[in-house]
């Protein structure tokens, strides 16, 4: 049921076994699964029933580096969270990336394949995609690869009417996590309470409630780039000694880089392309593991006939048969000329971060800051995978790619006219076995804090190129079997 937490007295308390911090796809399939299982859940979500300008007001922060979107535009603040905004394009990790970047140690997840592989079913269901992504072999070091399409689910939609009707799911909401009490004891330490500001009115005009959770666990999923800004701020609040190694909350955060690369003329009845969607390439795991390169996709998205007609002309300047096959493919509509768009692993970076800033928002949490650049070593797997998407395609007789200059030029900057990012947010919060090399453990526990979880991309070590939704459920789903085992 919705709890109408504006009418809470100042200090009143809330009970509840767990509480989440958060109704995006991670909160709100952990808060759904958990209750469906019997557990009193308290779902504590920051933005009201509709998009609010004065909600998203408080997602407002600076960002130092690289080109990149307003904080306050690439994520949602409201019930349901950016599911409200998002493409609806699904794919899991490959195997290879939870193995982690050939080279780079801390990219490995403490987690293989096999511990995300039985939750693809169920977050396919809620997602309501297929949930098959069948791969082809397109040449000895390519592979035609696969992405499922959601509808979009908009999770504040779907989830909506059984948070009304529900008795064992209180959802509370315009009302933000701003502060946790841990308890001092001797152990490890817990968190008591979780200190709540729900805001009467749009922007509180009309005042704010000052109340408190109290909870066996905790879970924060607060999106990619709050989790490590909550995390920070009650750190801070509590004189960083909540969290042990507090340097490394906000560092590693990633996005998947994303931009043209060149254009080419494909056979498409040999590609087998263009049945409704675009079309993705991928290099092999082998491949890769081989020539120490992060994962890439391609996407061939198709142009004008006068595109294709252009590159084929080209084409005909420097291989005359070539050339000559191509326009006469034309004729028969077998040649399309189409746009190629490679989406990036980065290399996780320390220095890629999320820190408080400055300012302070209306409730007096820090803006956030997030640092945030192309490391120069990407130029490298950009050109390295293009160069390797050409060659495949000409020795299988797929196509011809042209690589714009920037890709095979390396003294010419990389192009600056757009953000070159795809709103995904990932790391800050990265996952280890090990205390000294990530936030939470395995389990999506906080390492050192014994009821404290957290759910979302930020807890991603290495992010592979598959945007990361589908993933996030994975884990929302793998953590609901850790809080509450299904009967
Ligand atoms: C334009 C766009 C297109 C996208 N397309 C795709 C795509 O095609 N495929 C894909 O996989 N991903 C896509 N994404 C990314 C996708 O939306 C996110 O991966 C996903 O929403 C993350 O889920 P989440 O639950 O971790 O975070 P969110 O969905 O961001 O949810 C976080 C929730 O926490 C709440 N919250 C924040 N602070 C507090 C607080 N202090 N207290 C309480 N609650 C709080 C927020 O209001 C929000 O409801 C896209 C994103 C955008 C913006």
């Amino acid at each position: 049921m919705f709890v109408a937490a504006e009418t809470f007295a100042d200090g009143h308390v809330e009970r509840a076994r767990t509480c989440v911090f958060g109704s995006g796809p991670a909160g709100l399939t952990l808060a759904y699964t958990l209750a469906e299982r019997g557990e009193d859940v308290l779902l504590v979500e920051a933005g009201g029933a509709e998009w609010e300008f004065e909600s998203q007001e408080l997602y407002q922060g600076r960002v130092e580096g690289d080109r990149y979107f307003l904080l306050e535009d690439c994520r949602l603040r409201v019930f349901g969270g950016t599911s409200g905004h998002w493409g609806g394009y699904c794919r899991p990790l490959d195997a290879h990336d939870l193995a982690g970047i050939p080279g780079h140690p801390g990219t490995r997840w403490p987690i293989g394949v096999e511990a995300l592989q039985p939750y693809l079913a169920a977050a396919a269901e809620i997602l309501e995609i297929p949930g098959e992504f069948p791969e082809r072999e397109a040449g000895p070091d390519l592979v035609r690869t696969m992405y499922n399409y959601s509808p979009p689910v908009r999770f504040g939609d779907k989830y909506r009417d059984y948070c009304e009707s529900s008795d064992r799911l209180r959802v509370c909401l315009n009302s933000a996590l701003v502060g946790m009490e841990p308890d001092a004891g001797a152990g490890e330490t817990r968190i008591r309470a979780a200190e709540i500001v729900t805001e009467r009115g749009p922007g509180g005009a009309e005042g704010r409630v000052r109340w408190r959770v109290e909870a066996e666990r905790f879970v924060v999923c607060l999106g990619g780039i709050e989790n490590s800004r909550l995390l920070l701020w009650i750190n801070e609040q509590n004189g960083r000694a909540l969290l042990p190694d507090h340097d490394l909350i906000g560092r590693y955060w990633m996005e998947h880089p994303n931009d043209s690369v060149g254009e080419t003329v494909l056979l498409a009845d040999q590609a087998g392309l263009f049945v409704e969607r675009p079309t993705h390439f991928t290099l092999s795991g082998s491949y890769q593991q081989d020539n120490a390169l992060p994962n890439v996709v391609f996407e061939i998205n198709e142009e004008s006939y006068t595109k294709a007609k252009r590159l084929a002309a080209d084409i005909l300047c420097i291989a005359p048969p070539l050339g000559q096959r191509l326009l006469d493919g034309i004729d028969k509509k077998l040649v399309c000329a189409a746009r190629v768009r490679c989406q990036w692993e980065q290399v996780p970076d320390p220095d890629n971060r999320v820190v408080l800033g400055d300012t302070p928002d209306r409730l007096g949490i820090p803006q956030v800051a997030l640092h945030w650049r192309n490391n120069p070593s990407e130029r490298r797997t950009i050109a390295a995978s293009t160069l390797a998407l050409a060659r495949a395609f000409a020795e299988q007789d797929i196509g011809r790619v042209k690589p714009f200059d920037w890709i095979v030029d390396d003294s010419l900057p990389f192009p600056d006219d757009e953000v070159i990012a795809s709103y995904h947010h990932m790391g800050g919060t990265r996952m280890s076995a090990d205390p000294a090399a990530g936030v939470v453990d395995p389990d999506l526990k906080v390492h050192g804090v014994a009821n404290l979880y957290v759910g979302g991309s930020s807890v991603f070590p290495s992010s592979g190129y598959a945007n990361p939704t589908l993933t996030i459920v994975q884990l929302a789903l793998r953590l609901a079997d850790h809080l509450r085992p299904a009967a």
